[in-house]
């Protein structure tokens, strides 16, 4: 098929192109993210691929697929980015990578807890300056500590194993509850629960419109206070400028994010000679105890050669069903 593949970066074109050797799918990478104004790019590719911060929503697929549009790959977990109701009505079919390597995002989420409970990055500069005092790095035990996981998924269940190894209590929250977080000694409670009790939570739902803003003014009233929040998930399940409020009035103890509500505007790219505009974001940036990267979580080799093969995968499958050569699985 020829694919316009969209917000590509150099690591993505060389694991790509290894991925299709076995497929030859006329690939062409395009810079620009998707979204209404750079939709007609994909004139005259019958599939279109893309990341997190790719925009498909009613308009932009109304222009893609006028332009011949039969299939969207997205190279990652999450389809928050798609209006999936105006693709199925556009005969749009889409395909994604429902799991490249949840031990990536996992890991991830436990090494921004790490890091903001022992203040290592405090740590790192401050040993770089010949400052070799201890004041105010002081963290607490994570054995015997209580931590909240909200949504017990893929990546939900390998971060809850993992701080079960450091002898933490795990409580979890998921809307289909599963016997293999119970299995591993998880225990299920409400919300409410969750953040009384907390002293770590980590968020690994989706982003949907019952999740959006989760973790609102009024949650931040009811968690335990001083918690250390994580959020590798989506950034708009968290409300930016609560988590400043809560993070100012000190209820909220660390906050950990590799995910923000604006970052399609920032992450991704080097804006380091920029004068940044949000100033959401730059006020985050001023606490010394957030510690905020960008969407990177998944980032390992591992997972890089995974969302290649897979989309790769997925594209061939996808146009042996729209030629009508193997029939469609429902
Ligand atoms: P998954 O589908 O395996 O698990 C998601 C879990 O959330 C499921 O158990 C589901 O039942 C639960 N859930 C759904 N709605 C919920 C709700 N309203 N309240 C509570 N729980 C709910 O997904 P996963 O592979 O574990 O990924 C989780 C999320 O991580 C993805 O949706 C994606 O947004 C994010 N992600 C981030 C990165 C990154 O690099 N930062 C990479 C991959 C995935």
């Amino acid at each position: 098929m020829r694919v316009a593949v969209f917000s590509t970066k150099p690591y993505d074109c060389r694991h790509m192109d290894a991925a299709n050797a076995q497929h030859g799918h006329e690939l062409v990478y395009l810079k620009p993210l998707l979204g209404q104004d750079t939709a007609t790019l994909a004139a005259g590719f019958s599939a279109i691929c893309l990341f997190v911060n790719d925009v498909a929503d009613a308009r932009t697929l109304e222009t893609l697929a006028a332009n011949g549009t039969k299939l969207i790959a997205l190279r990652c977990a999450g389809f928050n980015n798609v209006d999936l109701q105006k693709a199925a009505e556009l005969g749009i079919s889409i395909v994604r990578v429902p799991a490249y390597s949840p031990y990536a995002v996992a890991e991830f989420a436990v090494g921004l807890l790490l890091t903001l409970n022992r203040k290592i990055h405090k740590a790192y500069n401050r040993v770089r300056e010949g400052n070799f005092t201890l004041d105010g790095l002081a963290g607490f035990d994570l054995h015997g500590r209580t931590v909240g996981v909200i949504g017990t998924g893929k990546i939900g269940l390998i971060f809850a194993e993992i701080m079960r190894g450091f002898g933490c209590r795990i409580l979890g929250y998921d809307m289909y509850p599963q016997t293999k977080f119970e299995d591993l000694g998880g225990q299920y409670v409400q919300l409410p629960e969750l953040f009384k009790t907390a002293d770590v939570i980590s968020l690994h739902c989706p982003l949907t419109p019952e999740t959006r803003h989760l973790i609102s003014e009024e949650a931040i009233a009811q968690i335990k206070p001083g918690v250390i929040l994580i959020n590798t998930s989506r950034g708009a399940l968290v409300d930016t400028e609560a988590v400043i409020e809560g993070l100012k009035s000190r209820q909220i103890g660390a906050l950990g994010m590799d995910v923000y509500e604006q970052e399609a505007n920032l992450f991704f790219e080097d804006l380091s000679c920029e004068i940044i505009q949000d100033d959401v974001f730059e006020r985050l940036l001023m606490f010394p105890n957030v510690i905020v990267t960008g969407h990177q979580a998944f980032f390992t080799e591992d997972a890089l050669i995974n969302i290649a093969e897979t989309t790769l995968l997925n594209i061939t499958n996808a146009e042996k069903i729209l030629n009508g050569e193997v029939p469609v699985e429902v």
